[in-house]
Parts: structure tokens; sequence; C-alpha cells
């Protein structure tokens, strides 16, 4: 299955180290659940993240009285799955029930932003909604076209204006246009570039202004793309969206491309969002709606 395969690298490197360590100390002892720690923060899970959940097991095992390391395993995968999951976590998306839904889609260059929006724009067509994007992004060399270039491999029409112009405008133009359609789904893609900071908040905000003003409702979801191979890199950037826009959940790709998945947990341990979807490779069927159970079955086999 999807998750299987998309999480092999990380298996790979969690597994292996996994049973190795389990065939090398049979016996649990402190030295166990000390590399078991360092086994966990190789694979990105977060210090805080691996320092609770290493203590939780410390005290199961005594509770328990577990003495055989092989007899933690299946906890193991037990906890993970309840890191992975917070009371309360919507991971499904919003729609407006009668009338246009807007989604605005955010985050930083290269973290797989336009891939996201063609792949999500897919699953949506495959689920009967009639689905325009908006090029948003007016700024980065090429973005206008990759975006088209994926409207033509989904069968979706996308909204743009020139290069260079104002975001802002090609919302409210896009935002028409999917009325006239008739379309259920406006998806929005928006600038990433990083140089200007300041620049690039103001200009998301005027973008979610336009929006917010012309569909009542609007934006339905916020969507920030992070990029799972980037590790400590993904949370920072959450926490600088964070600050300035309402993002409701998240997208993180290239998780097929990393033995580092266990940034997972600690995107879910240290940030209150929910992960929505995860990508899982560039075809236009590599978009998962994330589920905790999944994924750490993905993770063992
Ligand atoms: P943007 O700048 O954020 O719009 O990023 P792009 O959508 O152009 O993606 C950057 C690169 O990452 C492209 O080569 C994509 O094919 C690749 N990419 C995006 N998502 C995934 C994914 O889930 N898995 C893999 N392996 N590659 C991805």
């Amino acid at each position: 299955d999807k998750f299987k395969h998309g999480l092999e690298k990380t298996r790979t490197n969690f597994s292996e180290k996994m049973n190795a360590l389990v065939a090398r100390y049979r016996k649990v002892d402190e030295d166990f659940f000390e590399e078991l720690e360092e086994l966990f923060i190789g694979a990105d899970v977060g210090v805080t993240t691996v320092m609770t959940l290493v203590d939780s097991l410390r005290e199961e095992a005594k509770l328990r009285n577990l003495k055989e390391t092989k007899d933690l395993l299946p906890m193991i995968s037990e906890k993970l799955a309840a890191l992975l999951e917070k009371e309360g976590d919507d991971l499904s998306l919003h729609f407006e029930e009668e009338g246009l839904t807007v989604f605005l889609v955010v985050g930083v260059n290269g973290v797989g932003k336009t891939t996201s929006i063609g792949k999500l724009a897919h699953r949506l067509t495959q689920e009967g909604k009639s689905v325009v994007l908006a090029a948003g992004d007016t700024f980065r060399a090429g973005a206008i076209e990759q975006l088209e270039v994926w409207g033509e491999r989904v069968g979706v029409p996308v909204i743009k204006q020139q290069s260079g112009s104002d975001p802002a405008a090609v919302m409210y133009d896009a935002i028409q246009a999917a009325r006239a359609r008739k379309a259920d789904v406006l998806i929005c893609d928006t600038a990433g570039r990083l140089q200007n900071k300041v620049n690039l908040m103001n200009e998301l905000a005027k973008v979610k202004r336009v929006i917010e003003r012309e569909v009542p409702g609007a934006p339905h979801e916020v969507l920030l793309v992070l990029d799972a191979t980037t590790g400590q890199n993904a949370l920072s950037q959450a926490k600088m969206f964070g600050e300035t826009t309402d993002v409701s959940g998240l997208i993180l790709t290239k998780l097929d491309g990393t033995a580092k998945g266990g940034i997972v947990m600690a995107i879910r341990q240290e940030l209150d969002l929910p992960v929505k979807f995860i990508g899982l490779g560039e075809q236009k069927d590599d978009l998962q709606p994330f589920c905790a159970e999944q994924f750490v079955y993905g993770l063992f086999k």
C-alpha cells in the first residue's frame, strides 16, 4: 500500500536499527533505553518528543515488569501512534456546503507547493469536484508555467496573469472565474520567496483579505506545505508562517525521499497543527490523507 511503499527509506532506517538493537540487548536495561533514544533522535523524531516517549516506555516496562526488549516492541508502535494523534485533531478538509470553497496554499519555495496543489486538485477531481487553480506566485520565474503543467496533467483550468503582476488581483480574477464556471473548489498558489519575509507575509495577508472579502467563510483551509527532508528547518518555517497566518493544516512532502520520517512525530508534538496530507512521490496520486495508524504500520512493516 501507499504508506508502506512511500515510507520505505524511513522503515529501512528505523526497523533495521530497531531489530538490531533488540537483538543486541535482549534484556531491558538503561543502556538499551539510551540507545533507543539515539535511534529515535537519528530519525528526526525530535529531542523533546523522544524524551517523553522513552520515559513513558521506561515507566511502563517497570509497571508491567517487562524484562525482554522484544516485549517492548508493540508498545513502541502504540506510543508512536498516540504521539501522532492529538485529541480534537481535525484531519478533514472543510468545504462550503453550497457555493465556492477556497483553499490557500502557502510555503517556502522548493518545498513542493506546486506539486502538492496539482496532486490535491487531482484528488478532489477524482472525488467528483470541479476545481480551478489560481497562479498566485507571480514572483518566482517559472512558477506560473509549472502550475499550468499540473493543470493540464490533472485536467483543471489555471487562472493566471503575467509574471510580476499583483497576486491579490490574480485572486480576485480567479474567484470571478471560478464562480463563472460554477467550480466547487478554488486552490490558490502563493509566493514562497524567503529573501524578504516581511514583504512575503504582507503579500499573503493581502491575498487573504481579498479572498475573505470576496467569498464569505473563505479561505476554508490555509494549508502550509513543509518538506520532510529539511528536518528542523521545516519546524522553523512552520513557526514563522504560524505567527502571521492562520494555518489550518499541514502538507508534509517528500516523505518518500527521506530516511528520517520521524519528523512527522516532531512536527505533531511541537506544533499545534494537524498534518492533513503527506507527499509520498512526484506523481499525481502520491498525496495521501494522513493517518497515524497507517503511518506507524508503514514504519514497522
Ligand atoms: P515549490 O517551489 O514549493 O512549488 O516546489 P515544487 O512543487 O516545484 O517541488 C519541488 C521539487 O520537489 C519537484 O522536483 C517535485 O517533483 C518534488 N516533490 C514535490 N513533492 C514531492 C514528494 O512528495 N516526493 C518527492 N519525491 N518529490 C516531491
